[in-house]
């Protein structure tokens, strides 16, 4: 009797490890297959995928709208570098120390609805948001945390600043002297008296070197940013670009968009006032500006300051003077400030 029923409970045995074998054998090579497939998806994935992906994966990490990465072991809070080129809205971490394979590794984590393109390579991040973002870092067990602030979350107005050319484009040259060397000179004096005021202002700069961002990334920045006003800073040449005794300080707008209030053109007369009570410059009034390309596409109240004219002799030998660019910041300052007063 119980050599019997060993004998079917062996039966069974064998008869079951018969039928399960190739099912084993199956499923494993479907789960390689499906796995190999999730690889070469994986593969062809762009970082930004890759983000959503892994955050997918990782579904405890409950992160909201901020990124996460997990740093080497020993190094410092304060060694990854955060860089923000706020003009190309590309927001770059660079971890010190780590080799090419970190980041499939140790992947980064968390969401954001406002990354337009993320790139992970040899221990940097680039990230390209879809406006001017702060990035707000903390470090929490070993753990990077980016979150992304908008301007007004930390300022309570914002002003964008644009020094006229730069670069390969000098703009106007008189006499050796180069229009983008005294605009820029202008504005680097103008931040000066903007990073010490006491108003709660936030204030991005198209350039502070001798760069030449695109028109584009000009005329965006405004909007970018968010900004209450954008000034952009010019000096003047007759057409014939001969010297002549013309001389003085104008101020263009877009006459096209027929704003009440807080509009380009009062933001122009505000800046053609103050300048020229600063720098006791002839007042050549306010001029129409739909035709230069940052005027026209400036989605905010947009003013174009022409401090003077380099065809005077005069004027360039005033325009090329610390003190009389001194005086040109002062009259931008005052305006921006008269300008906020005023509900801009
Ligand atoms: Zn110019």
């Amino acid at each position: 009797m119980e050599s019997k029923v060993l004998k079917i409970a062996s039966l069974c045995l064998t008869a079951a490890i018969v039928i399960t074998i190739p099912f084993i054998c199956y499923y494993d090579a479907l789960n390689r297959r499906l796995q190999a497939g999730q690889e070469e998806e994986k593969g062809q994935m762009s970082d930004l995928q890759m983000l959503e992906y892994n955050t997918e994966q990782a579904r405890e990490a409950d992160l909201g709208q901020q990124l996460c990465l997990e740093l080497p072991e020993g190094l410092g809070a304060d060694e990854a570098v955060i860089e923000n080129d706020y003009v190309k809205q590309l927001i770059t971490v660079q971890i010190p120390r780590v080799g090419g394979d970190y980041f499939e590794e140790h992947p980064l984590l968390g969401r954001s609805n406002h990354i337009n393109d993320l790139y992970m390579a040899n221990g940097r991040i680039e990230i390209t948001m879809d406006a001017v973002y702060e990035p707000q870092c903390t470090v929490e067990d070993g753990c990077l945390y980016l979150d992304f602030l908008r301007p007004q979350d930390i300022y309570d107005k914002v002003v964008v600043i644009d020094a006229g050319h730069g670069g390969g484009a000098p703009g106007a040259i008189k006499q050796g002297v180069m229009e983008k060397d005294i605009n820029l000179a202008i504005v680097m004096r103008l931040k000066e008296l903007l990073d010490n005021n006491d108003r709660n202002i936030g204030v991005y700069y198209t350039r502070t070197e001798d760069v030449n961002p695109t028109f584009e990334q000009r005329a965006q920045l405004g909007a970018k940013a968010g900004a209450n006003l954008f000034i952009s800073i010019h000096s003047n040449s007759i057409e014939d670009g001969l010297t002549s005794a013309f001389n003085g300080t104008e101020v263009m707008y877009d006459e096209q968009k027929s704003e009440e209030g807080c509009s380009s053109k009062r933001l122009a007369q505000i800046c053609l006032e103050e300048a020229t009570a600063a720098m006791g410059s002839k007042n050549n009034g306010v001029k129409y500006g739909s035709s230069i390309y940052i005027i026209r596409n400036s989605e905010v109240p947009a003013a174009l300051l022409e401090v003077g004219f380099m065809t005077n002799q005069q004027e360039l030998d005033k325009l090329t003077s610390q003190e009389y660019q001194e005086k040109a910041a002062q009259g931008v300052y005052n305006a921006i400030c008269r300008a906020l007063d005023e509900g801009f």
